[in-house]
Formats: C-alpha cells, sequence, structure tokens
C-alpha cells in the first residue's frame, strides 16, 4: 500500500470525478446515487462481480425496527460469559483480542446506556429514510431482486427481552417505525411454521413497515443498471493506495495502475481501515463475522413470514422461494474461512425455531457461506467528508449494511454534491 504525489487532476472541468473503491451493496447504491446526480463515477472492486464480499448472502432483513447497535449496554459481560464458546451466538477468540483492542475500549465506550439510546435511534431515522428511498428506486428501476413488503415478525421467550424490545420500539415509533404486539395464539395463527413452539414464546413483535430482500441480487442489478447510466465498473481492480497533491486526494493507486478522481469515496467494508491507515486515519471498523445457509424447503415448512427469534438469536427469511437461515457474530478478525462447526451452529439454533425442520435437512443439502460484517465501534456507519479533502467514507453500517445503503449512499451524494440532506450527516461522521 503507498501514498504518492500525483498531479492535479483539471479542475473546472464540467463534471466532477469520482470513484468509489468497493461495490458491495454500500459501493453500488452510492455509484448511482452519485450518477443519477450527474457525476461521473467509476466504481472499483477487487472481486470480480459486485456483491463478493459481505453483501453476498446476508440475512435480506431491510429492518428499520432492529436498529440497535450491539453495544447494547451489558454487551462487555456477554462477551466475556462466551469468551472462547464455539457453541454460542456470540464469539470472542482470544488470538482476535490484540487485534481488535482499541476498537474494543470505543465499542464498550459507547455501550454506556445515553449513548446507545442516542446511537438506536439515530440508526432507526437513518432506515427509515433508506427503505423510503429503496422503495422510490424500486418503483423507478423495477429491479428482480425478492423483495417483498412483508413485515417482520421478532419473537421472544424472555419476558425481560420482550420489555426491552418493546420499549426500544416505543422510542423508535418516534421517528415512524410502526409496531404491533402479537400474543402467542396470533403468532401460531399467522405464522404455522411457529405453531409447535408458540406456547414458549412470552409474545412477540411484529414490524409492518419492515421488507426483505436478496442484496446480492439487487446490487447486481443494481451496478448493471448504473453501468447503463454510465458508471465506468473497474472488477479485478484492487486499490492498493493514494494519490495526493496538496494535501488532497486526487486519485488512487491501484493493481490495473493509477486513477485520476476529484473526489474518492471508501466503501470498502471491513477492509476500510486498512487502507486509510497510510493516510494517518484511524478508522474504527472491525470484521464481526456471521454465517448464512439457504436451502430449499418444501412449501409447508416455509415460513410465510421473515422471523427473528431473540432467544436463539438467528434470523429466518423467505427469500427467492428459498429459505435464508443467518446469525452469529464472531470477533475474530478478518479471518473468512467457512469453519463447519460455526455453521452447524446455526443451524441447530434454527432447529429450536423450527423443530419440524425435516431430520434428512444436514448442512450438505444447503449452501453455506460466511461474511464480515464492518462494524463501527459507535454502532452507527461513518458516513460523510473527512479531514483529507477529496476523501469520504460510507462504510461501518455493521447488521444494518443493506438496510441503510440507499438511506447513507445519498447523504453521503448529498455531501459530495453539496446538497441539503434529508437527515443531518454530521453525527455519522468520523
Ligand atoms: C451473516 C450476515 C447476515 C446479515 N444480515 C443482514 C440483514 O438481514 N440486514 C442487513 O441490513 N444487513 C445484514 N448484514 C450486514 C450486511 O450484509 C453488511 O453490512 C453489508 O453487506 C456491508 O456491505 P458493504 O458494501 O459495506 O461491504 P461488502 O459487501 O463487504 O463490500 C466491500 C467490497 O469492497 C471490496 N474491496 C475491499 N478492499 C478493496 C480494495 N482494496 N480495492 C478494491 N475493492 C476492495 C470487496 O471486494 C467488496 O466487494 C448481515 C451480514 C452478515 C455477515
Amino acid at each position: 500500500m503507498s501514498v504518492r504525489l500525483g498531479p492535479p487532476t483539471k479542475r473546472g472541468t464540467p463534471k466532477m470525478h469520482v470513484i468509489v473503491i468497493g461495490a458491495g451493496v454500500t459501493g453500488t447504491t452510492t455509484a448511482w446515487y452519485l450518477r443519477a446526480a450527474g457525476v461521473d463515477v467509476t466504481l472499483v472492486d477487487a472481486a470480480d462481480l459486485p456483491a463478493r464480499g459481505a453483501s453476498a448472502a446476508n440475512g435480506g432483513m431491510l429492518h428499520a425496527s432492529h436498529t440497535e447497535p450491539w453495544n447494547a449496554p451489558g454487551v462487555g459481560w456477554d462477551l466475556l460469559r462466551y469468551l472462547g464458546r464455539v457453541d454460542s451466538p456470540l464469539l470472542l477468540r482470544p488470538r482476535a483480542l490484540p487485534g481488535i483492542l482499541p476498537w474494543g475500549i470505543e465499542f464498550l465506550w459507547n455501550s454506556r446506556r445515553a449513548r446507545f439510546e442516542r446511537n438506536t435511534l439515530l440508526n432507526a431515522q437513518l432506515a427509515e429514510y433508506s427503505l423510503r428511498q429503496l422503495r422510490t428506486l424500486q418503483q423507478e428501476l423495477k429491479l428482480d431482486f425478492g423483495f417483498v413488503e412483508s413485515g417482520i415478525l421478532k419473537i421472544f421467550q424472555d419476558p425481560k427481552s420482550l420489555a426491552r424490545n418493546h420499549a426500544a420500539s416505543a422510542a423508535m415509533a418516534a421517528v415512524g417505525v410502526r409496531f404491533e404486539e402479537w400474543d402467542n395464539a396470533r403468532v401460531a395463527a399467522e405464522e404455522p411454521v411457529l405453531e409447535p413452539i408458540a406456547h414458549r414464546l412470552c409474545g412477540a413483535l411484529f414490524f409492518p413497515d419492515d421488507a426483505i430482500g436478496n442484496a446480492a441480487a439487487f446490487t447486481r442489478e443494481l451496478a448493471t443498471a448504473a453501468q447503463r447510466a454510465g458508471v465506468r465498473w473497474r472488477p479485478n481492480t484492487r486499490v492498493t493506495g493514494w494519490r495526493l497533491f496538496q494535501g488532497r486526494i486526487n486519485g488512487v493507486e491501484t493493481s490495473a495502475g493509477p486513477m485520476a478522481a476529484d473526489a474518492v469515496v471508501l466503501a470498502s467494508g471491513f477492509a476500510a481501515p486498512a487502507l486509510v491507515r497510510r493516510l494517518g486515519l484511524r478508522l474504527p471498523v472491525a470484521p464481526v463475522k456471521g454465517y448464512s445457509l439457504t436451502l430449499t424447503l418444501p412449501a409447508e415448512w416455509q415460513p410465510r413470514l421473515p422471523i427473528i427469534d431473540d432467544a436463539n438469536k438467528v434470523v429466518l427469511t423467505p427469500l427467492d422461494g428459498q429459505l435464508r437461515l443467518a446469525g452469529t457474530a464472531e470477533f475474530t478478525g478478518a479471518d473468512l474461512r467457512l469453519n463447519a462447526s460455526r455453521a452447524a451452529n446455526v443451524l441447530a439454533q434454527c432447529r429450536r425455531t423450527l423443530p419440524r425442520l425435516p431430520e434428512y435437512l444436514e448442512l450438505e443439502t444447503m449452501e453455506p457461506w460466511t461474511g464480515l460484517r464492518p462494524m463501527s465501534a459507535r454502532g452507527t456507519p461513518i458516513l460523510g467528508p473527512t479531514r483529507i479533502p477529496g476523501l469520504y467514507l460510507n462504510t461501518g453500517a455493521g447488521h444494518l449494511g443493506w438496510t441503510l445503503a440507499c438511506g447513507s449512499a445519498s447523504l453521503v451524494r448529498d455531501s459530495i454534491i453539496g446538497a441539503d440532506p434529508a437527515l443531518p450527516i454530521e453525527p455519522f461522521q468520523r
């Protein structure tokens, strides 16, 4: 990785040229919204296709209702409780500790109640805006990504957890997130696959405005639409360093040679901190590993609704005629190896939610996947300009990257072109 001094790009050219690094859901939406505002855009990714990283096979949930950062008050005790326990939904690998120490301190600092509540509301506001932006985009482009405005059902076995979630949902209602309380009879009636466990529940919350969709299909469809609209797509191109002139970013060094730009948006997911370190910036974003399993189920076992099981810490999403199971949070560093026992753990947790899942469903019959959520220590995405002129950020959305993509990209676009943003971007800036 390098920082080079390059010649200035031609000022006063009619169109500003922006390079977006990373063609996950975050970078691709950023490229789209910039292009739609008339900006000249190049989208660069080290991979051969968009959505090869964390956006490849996520839980598919578009949940403005679920915007609590994972550093809730008490998270420190949970992490200690689960330290090294490979069968738990939350896992801190001792070997990862030195690498995430400064991030971890900031993560714990932000778990204080006042900060957690403020950050939850910031995320909820951004998520609500993001889903509105996504709906508008979908009306315009009619993308094929299994978008269903189904609502999302969250089920509970612990009354204290239900009460906490109820209070959080009531607070989020202030920014437009609606919810309904369902008793167990209603849960069993509306979602028959939950009938066998309904007696164990202490209630459920239903969020009618939430939706689902395949993030990878969306990203690839949008990338194609963006290319048609004039975005230059540069696959298999790794950004290795920066070009600076008089303290301002004016391009990047890549595996395919230097590229000039008036501004650069860094949307490279969990890999973003390593790229900016050379510029003297510390970006508090860490990889948090998760797993998903995609399987084909006979229709009678397929849930009607997307389900979040609070007790078992898994999500179950009917997606494009298949079922996507997703879960686990593993603090393990930038390790993308697929660990069969962790994937099996997700399946075991889901079997507790859907005990009627047929026995013949084994890991071998499913598509296992693992990805690294780019999680900021604050629990909110990191958006907008940096102290280095010409460098903008769009990363750190953690477990909410799909939900927040269209809203975050719109705010970053506004900060680059100098438009009035729908929401203040300052609380999300580094
Ligand atoms: C198991 C799991 C379940 C999830 N479920 C949900 C969910 O239900 N709802 C939700 O909202 N979110 C969910 N998420 C989170 C969401 O998937 C992520 O936040 C989101 O995909 C992050 O997108 P991104 O574009 O920022 O990063 P990525 O998708 O990782 O994209 C980053 C891109 O940058 C590229 N790149 C990196 N370095 C370089 C470089 N030097 N040069 C060029 N390119 C580079 C990579 O190749 C990659 O394509 C889930 C995540 C996981 C792991």
